[in-house]
């Protein structure tokens, strides 16, 4: 038996609801590309890339470009043109084994990509979706600046009329594939409202540089922004985006994959405690034979089905053309917090050990604390919530 067929076997074992048997031939087929990907490609180096605080993204994106991940739910343009279930089954595969992967995939795909193909020209989307959905190009999306996180309308990034040119002044914080990207969709306010940009690596007045020091999301390059009166040519604007609406619609698109992405960091932490106990021996016997450890591992089985329920159910409404908003945000309050919790209970059952990058749960715990901020923090879908039941907004 290989190593891979045995991973796969002990994950069939924390599929308790048999939700793997309601999936198509298809998609089966599809997600064990992916985690063989992921279990012969990513986990063999993850712990060093995080450790360094870095990824070799350039290559990966190849090589998600050659495994069809990047723009994979998107249409035409060389892209995969697959169903919602099946972008959610790549990225709770590719989060299996690091959140910072599954955000470099979704960031491109999700934000950047979907930037391009809802609002783009005829001209941006054949120029920049094929190399972006082969890897070859890398995009970025910016709509955080350091004083406008959670409330977006407040960005003070502008974009003035130069004749039939923009000129773009201000600047963007903790954008994901920042520095490395050669397209960044920038929002920015202009006379006429908000407006998305494409700005492109190189022009006169842009530049990046990485956010170091992060405790969380390190296999990932996070980078600040800084656009210093760069000249645009009128074709960068994305013509079919007007107002803040317009990047919401991508977050929306984005935050589906953390929703399932999450899945699997959690079942990745769940199948390393679990197998961490049943080796381990403590007071004459492997400490999964105890009733404590015992009802851990429950609660962690349970949660990580109601998860993949959750993100199954918006998978088909997502395939349905019939989600709304206010439905993802209900998946990203409820898997990323329980993501969030089973982690940290996986990481307890490993005891010392669960400290090192030997093990994932505790990366994946860290992980998640970006993943439960990022894309709309996890107080702000609560509101959405709340607004959503009572009919009352509370963001103000
Ligand atoms: C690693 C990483 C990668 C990221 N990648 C990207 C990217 O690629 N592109 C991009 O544009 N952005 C990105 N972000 C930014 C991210 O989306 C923001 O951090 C997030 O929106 C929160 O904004 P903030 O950090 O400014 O926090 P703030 O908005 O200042 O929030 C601070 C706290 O106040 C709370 N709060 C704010 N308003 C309310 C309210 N009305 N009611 C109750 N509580 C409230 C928040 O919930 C939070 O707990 C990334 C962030 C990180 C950490």
């Amino acid at each position: 038996m290989t190593t891979s067929q045995a991973g796969f076997d002990a994950l069939a074992r924390l599929d308790l609801l048999g939700l793997d048997d309601a999936l198509s031939g298809e998609d089966r087929l599809l997600r064990d590309t992916v985690r063989r990907f992921a279990a012969e490609q990513l986990r063999p180096n993850i712990a060093r890339w995080f450790e360094d605080g870095t990824l070799p993204a350039r290559e990966l994106a190849l090589e998600f470009g050659k495994l069809g991940v990047l723009g994979m739910h998107l249409d035409g343009y060389e892209c995969p043109g697959a169903s919602a279930t099946q972008y959610g089954l790549a990225c709770t595969e590719i989060e299996a084994v690091d959140s910072g992967l599954r955000s470099l995939v979704s960031v491109q795909g999700s934000l950047a990509m979907y930037a391009i193909h809802a609002y783009g020209s005829e001209e941006q989307k054949q120029r920049w979706l094929p190399p972006m959905s082969r890897g070859e190009a890398i995009g970025c999306f910016g709509l955080t600046e350091p004083d406008a996180g959670s409330d977006p309308g407040s960005m003070r990034t502008y974009a003035k009329r130069d004749g039939d040119d923009w000129i773009l002044h201000g600047s963007k914080m903790w954008i994901t594939n920042g520095s490395i990207s050669d397209v960044a969709v920038v929002w920015a306010r202009t006379d006429d409202g908000v407006r998305g940009f494409l700005v492109e690596r190189g022009m006169a007045g842009y530049t990046a540089s990485d956010v170091h020091h992060k405790i969380s999301l390190r296999a990932s390059i996070t980078s600040e922004l800084s656009f210093d009166e760069v000249r645009l040519p009128a074709s960068a604007q994305l013509p079919e985006a007007a107002g803040l609406r317009a990047p919401l619609g991508c977050l929306t698109e984005a935050r589906y994959g953390i929703v399932c992405g999450v899945v699997g960091a959690a079942r990745d932490a769940l199948a390393s405690a679990l197998s961490y106990s049943t080796s381990r021996v403590q007071f004459g016997k492997p400490i999964s034979g105890f009733q404590l450890t015992q009802r851990k591992l429950a609660e962690l089985a349970v949660s990580v089905s109601n998860m993949q329920l959750v993100a199954r159910r918006l998978g088909e409404l997502k395939d349905a053309g019939t989600i709304k908003p206010y439905q993802i945000s209900y998946g990203k309050f409820a898997n990323v917090r329980a993501a969030l919790e089973v982690c940290r209970e996986a990481r307890s059952i490993l005891g010392g050990s669960g400290i090192t990058t030997e093990y994932s749960p505790l990366r994946h715990a860290v992980n998640l604390e970006t993943v439960y901020t990022y894309e709309g923090t996890h107080e702000v879908h609560t509101l959405v919530l709340g607004e959503q039941l009572t009919g009352t907004s509370a963001y103000r």
